[in-house]
């Protein structure tokens, strides 16, 4: 099951956040978003992506 990383909800599977390296993750999230052009993101502002991939809106 795919989880998502409670720092910087980055979707992912394993053990650690491919993005920031963190262990702390839930599997209860809602919505997603996947970021092509951080640049040019405004939800991906608005939500504070860190950086290009798969990222949940929310993360319960
Ligand atoms: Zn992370």
């Amino acid at each position: 099951m795919r989880k998502a990383c409670r720092k910087c909800k980055a979707i992912f599977e394993g053990q650690n956040c491919p993005v920031c390296k963190g262990n702390q993750f839930s599997e209860s999230w809602k919505g997603r978003i996947i970021v092509l052009d951080l640049e040019n993101s405004e939800i991906a502002k608005k939500i504070k992506i860190p950086s290009k991939g798969e990222f949940a809106i929310k993360v319960g």
